[in-house]
């Protein structure tokens, strides 16, 4: 049975959160936003001004010394209740992701926990943050360091996990003393409100978690003020690149995760049911709109012709429909836009020669209202086809035949794209070699989504990660601070004059 979509026939107007309420904005530039499922407008999205933009970076910079000189218990302690918070409030905040984004309810509850996780991760800073110390490195002398937070941190997040994604930067942040900006995907805004009312219910003081709403012009005016210290970006490879090269070239810390072709292995002596299943779920679920998803199969050997019998079925039985059904495995895709370049894709493997064994243009359920689209496989594709090489995001699933696991390894190492990987075999030494020879910053041994998880860290390599340092896990709490070493020793202990050379204690 299908829900109802929340304020269902109600267009809501999402505007920003500045100083702990939502405030109008300046701005008179507005975007609908899509029930995908449904094609009707929901919400109405402003887009920020660079006045917007500095009413909240005067809010955060405000806000700032007595949040960054706040204990960090209490810090600790409003994450305890945010958690308590997220966990109240789950069921609802799933169906808000599920009526902006599209996908299935249970879906959406799943990118919730995977969020929480890095809350709970958060509640942890006491221990997480802890300097080091060093007693007597030279006479009467002794070293420690901290780390201390780095200021004013945004964060400019994608459409494809309204919750999971803002979750992955903000928790930590604010734990770690900064203060935060948040602009959200204009294409399912609706979460980001919902964060900064738990925050403040949860106790966080006004001006420490803002967001601000809108497109390029909110975010190129957050990447070109002096106020901002870091920026934490993740969305596709070409905007990611413009994020890293202008905040950068501003002095600032910055951490941009880009796009992806994750590719599957399959070995001839793989477990062909176990494979199968992991390639639906992992191409087709959320209609294929996760950075982790498998959108490439490297079927080794003889491996192709008894994974496709396994296979095609599984494609078969897929239930499509409404996310709001919690029967269904699949929903629309976020926009009759991106629909529209998924399918033209399709239209292009056909027209390089790859074979069409699934077409998504012709399944029934696109006569429905939304932006549905049928999930595909094309088999025979390869290295040098468009399908193959760039990103889709959506619901299509590439096979490329190769004769050799060699052969399988050259081919991802030679991919521009690095985030994600997974191998399906039963050879222990074969999936050893895999994991330490791959050039892929994400690997899965007959894991097909290997996302790690909170108190790990997420990074890809090559184009799907620009900067140093991925997200969240201790990797996180090392981007939101500085480090500072103190070497101190204490009047009595200066025994002689000045000393000219280098010290060496
Ligand atoms: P996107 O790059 O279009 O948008 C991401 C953010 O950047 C949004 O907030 C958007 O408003 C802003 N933006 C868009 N164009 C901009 C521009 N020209 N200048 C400045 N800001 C701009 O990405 P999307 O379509 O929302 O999300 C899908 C992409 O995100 C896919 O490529 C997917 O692989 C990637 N993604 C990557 C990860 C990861 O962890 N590597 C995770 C989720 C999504």
């Amino acid at each position: 049975m299908a829900e109802k979509a929340p304020n269902a026939g109600i267009v809501r107007n999402v505007s920003n959160w500045i100083n702990g309420e939502i405030q109008e904005a300046q701005s008179d530039r507005w975007a609908d936003v899509f029930d995908s499922a449904t094609g009707e407008k929901c919400a109405r999205v402003v887009m920020s001004s660079e006045a917007d933009v500095d009413a909240a970076l005067a809010s955060a910079r405000a806000a700032l010394p007595g949040w960054s000189g706040t204990s960090v218990l209490r810090r600790a302690r409003v994450m305890f209740r945010l958690k308590e918070l997220i966990e109240r409030d789950r069921a609802e905040i799933a169906a808000l992701i599920t009526q902006e984004h599209g996908k299935v309810l249970h879906d959406a509850d799943g990118s919730i926990q995977r969020g929480l996780e890095v809350v709970e991760f958060a509640c942890g800073i006491p221990h997480l943050i802890k300097g080091e110390y060093n007693d007597q490195v030279g006479s009467g002398v002794d070293c420690y360091s901290m780390r201390q937070p780095v200021g004013v941190c945004v964060g400019i997040t994608p459409f494809n996990f309204p919750a999971m994604v803002p979750l992955w930067m903000f928790p930590l942040a604010i734990a770690c003393g900064n203060t935060f900006i948040l602009k959200p995907s204009e294409k399912d805004p609706g979460c980001s409100l919902k964060w900064a009312e738990l925050l403040a219910e949860a106790g966080l003081p006004p001006g420490v978690f803002n967001v601000v709403q809108g497109d390029h012009v909110a975010v190129n005016s957050l990447l070109n003020d002096d106020r901002v210290a870091a920026v934490s970006f993740v969305g596709s490879t070409p905007v990611a690149e413009h994020v890293y090269k202008t905040a950068s070239t501003n002095g600032k810390r910055v951490q941009a995760l880009g796009g992806a072709k994750n590719h599957l292995v399959v070995l001839p002596d793989a477990d062909m049911d176990q494979a199968a299943d992991a390639l639906v779920g992992a191409g087709y679920g959320s209609a294929g709109e996760r950075c982790m998803a498998i959108s490439a199969i490297v079927a080794v050997g003889d491996a192709a012709e008894p994974l496709l019998d396994k296979l095609l079925p599984k494609i078969d039985a897929l239930k499509i429909g409404s996310g709001m059904d919690n029967n269904n495995d699949m929903g629309p895709l976020i926009t009759a836009e991106h629909r529209d370049k998924v399918r033209s894709y399709i239209d292009i493997g056909e027209e390089e020669g790859a074979s069409v064994v699934v077409d998504g243009r012709t399944h029934a359920i696109t006569d429905s209202p939304g932006y549905f689209l049928g999930p595909t496989l094309f088999d025979h594709a390869t290295a040098d086809m468009r399908v193959y090489r760039e990103e889709i995001f959506g619901p299509v699933l590439t096979m490329v035949r190769v004769d050799t696991f060699d052969e399988a390894i050259r081919l991802i190492n030679e991919h521009e794209y690095g985030n994600g990987t997974a191998i399906f075999t039963r050879d222990g030494d074969a999936a050893r070699e895999f994991a330490h020879g791959i050039e892929v910053g994400m690997v899965g041994i007959n894991v097909p989504i290997p996302v790690p998880l909170a108190f790990h860290s997420f990074g890809g390599w090559k184009r799907s990660l620009f900067g140093d340092m991925s997200i969240y896990g201790m990797e996180g709490v090392r981007f939101y601070t500085r480090l500072k070493t103190v070497t101190s020793r204490w009047p009595t202990g200066i025994r002689s004059g000045a000393d000219f050379s280098m010290p060496t204690m």
